[in-house]
């Protein structure tokens, strides 16, 4: 399956509504583990590629993903702006240099994050959402239950990277907040590509 610049367009569309309907969610799972602002950051960071996307009516694929890492560089604020700025700033790059297969494009995101926020799986981080679903993407199982099984099992992890690597053990039975933005992100893949 292949990303387009008219698929990737909804799917960011998508992805600002979700953002603005579960900002509230985000911020409670970031208090419980962190400081309560993951749902600000995102909105901030998506309202920016929202206004990016309406100047950008006729830009190509690698453009459109460099402008919406910028966004997100840009305003986020948190941890996470430049996590998922470098997910997208890589898959930018791989467009340009190799092809747009999605399952391409999603493990090149992953490895950046892994890259830039120095985590591995199992650290209850975005990484924990982001690799599994790369992963389904491959094996052709890229399905709504395996996206939302992967969000609930970063509750079992103990965190070991940002804030929530604070707490601990005391981590352990709260979603990663990362990995519910990251599973909304998913979830409007999904929907744009009607699965
Ligand atoms: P901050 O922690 O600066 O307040 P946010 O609240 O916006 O930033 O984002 C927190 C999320 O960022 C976490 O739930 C986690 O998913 C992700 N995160 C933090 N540090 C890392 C890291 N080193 N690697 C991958 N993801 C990380
Ligand atoms: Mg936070």
């Amino acid at each position: 399956m292949e990303l387009t610049t008219e698929l990737a367009t909804k799917w960011f569309e998508l992805y600002v509504q979700s953002i603005q309907e579960h900002k509230d969610q985000l911020n409670e799972l970031d208090t419980a583990i962190g400081d309560g602002d993951h749902g600000t950051n995102m909105l901030r960071g998506v309202e920016q590629v929202q206004t990016v996307l309406q100047q950008q009516a006729t830009a190509n694929l690698s453009d459109l993903l460099k402008q919406a890492a910028f966004a997100l560089i840009s305003k986020v604020g948190g941890a996470s702006g430049p996590l998922y700025g470098t997910a997208l700033l890589d898959m930018s790059k791989y467009v340009q240099e190799h092809d747009s297969q999605l399952s391409n494009l999603i493990a090149s995101g992953a490895a950046g994050i892994k890259r830039r926020g120095q985590s591995q799986v199992g650290d209850k981080t975005m990484l924990d959402v982001w690799q599994p679903v790369a992963d389904d993407l491959a094996n052709n199982q890229f399905s709504s239950s395996n996206l939302d099984q992967h969000l609930q099992a970063t509750a079992d992890l103990e965190a070991k990277k940002g804030r929530a690597s604070y707490l601990g053990e005391r981590s352990v039975g709260h979603l990663d907040p990362g990995a519910k933005s990251s599973e909304l992100l998913f979830d409007c893949l999904l929907q744009v590509l009607n699965k």
